[in-house]
């Protein structure tokens, strides 16, 4: 049996709802199915939003649904240096770039002041002003050469696996590091997939696009890729998507509401 690993990565910006649920439940029924193993990831590098009572919560909630994982959890919050080097790895090999404005002030300043050149203010580095870090994809294209026209990820699409270009259009240069947090959500989730050992990545059709930028960096750090499916999202009577903020669906009021796993899972139509 091909070995596989697998991680389920919520970010504890929220109580859990449905929509994890079901995730997590996708991703476990994969592991068994595989003989395989689920690590558990606590994604809460962005510090303004996470908070460690929603991490507490999340690890009730996945075992109050019956779900086991071994220790330790890895709490990306507590490996910050671990992301720190990369991004300075990269910096170092010229793929990374500094920038000053985030992209919402770059959309405010595109809108006043029309497009901003890619490598701005780089005279504001003496001001000491906090920047971020971005990928270069035109430096990743130079530094991997011929291999850059030819990346691919594969896909497990139920059972068939399908050898998936990486597409020019996805690409676009990405912030690795915040000013306010040393990593950003690709670097740190992508290099924790390598440190993790995880073979097989299994999450919601939000992030179908990642694995484009995810095999990039890949590539460029000479990290194994992992095989990727991507479930459908959950929505609610009127076809919208579950988010955080429906405090109708989160776990723990059904559970007050007396709901047990089991009328969760025919809730959601997986048992
Ligand atoms: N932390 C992400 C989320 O909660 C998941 C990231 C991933 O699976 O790569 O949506």
């Amino acid at each position: 049996m091909t070995e596989f690993v697998t991680r389920f990565a919520p970010s504890p910006t929220g109580r859990l709802h449905l929509g994890h649920a079901y995730s997590a439940w996708q991703v476990w029924q994969a592991a068994e199915r595989a003989g395989g193993l689920v690590l558990l990831r606590i994604e809460d590098i962005d510090t303004t939003r996470c908070r460690p009572e929603f991490t507490q919560n999340i690890l009730e909630d996945l075992a109050w649904l019956g779900f086991e994982w071994p220790e330790p959890v890895r709490i990306q919050s507590q490996h910050f240096d671990t992301y720190a080097e990369t991004v300075a790895d990269l910096a170092e090999r010229g793929l990374a770039y500094r920038c000053f404005r985030s992209r919402s002030d770059l959309q405010v300043a595109g809108a006043r002041l029309g497009p901003l050149p890619k490598h701005e203010e780089t005279r504001n580095l003496d001001a000491g002003l906090p920047f971020a870090w971005r990928l270069s994809m035109d430096a990743a294209r130079q530094a991997l050469g011929e291999a850059f026209s030819q990346l691919s990820f594969t896909v497990d699409n139920g059972g068939h696996e399908i050898v998936t270009p990486v597409r020019e259009d996805k690409l676009d240069d990405f912030i690795i590091a915040r000013k306010d947090s040393p990593s950003a959500y690709h670097l740190a989730a992508t290099q924790d997939d390598q440190l993790q050992g995880i073979t097989h990545i299994i999450r919601g059709e939000d992030l179908i696009d990642a694995p484009h930028v995810q095999t990039v960096l890949q590539a460029l750090m000479g990290w194994r890729r992992p095989v990727y499916s991507h479930h459908k999202l959950i929505v609610d009577h009127e076809g919208k998507r579950f988010s955080k903020r429906d405090r109708s669906i989160a776990l723990h009021e059904l559970r007050a509401a007396g709901l047990t796993p089991d009328d969760l899972w025919k809730r959601l139509g997986v048992a």
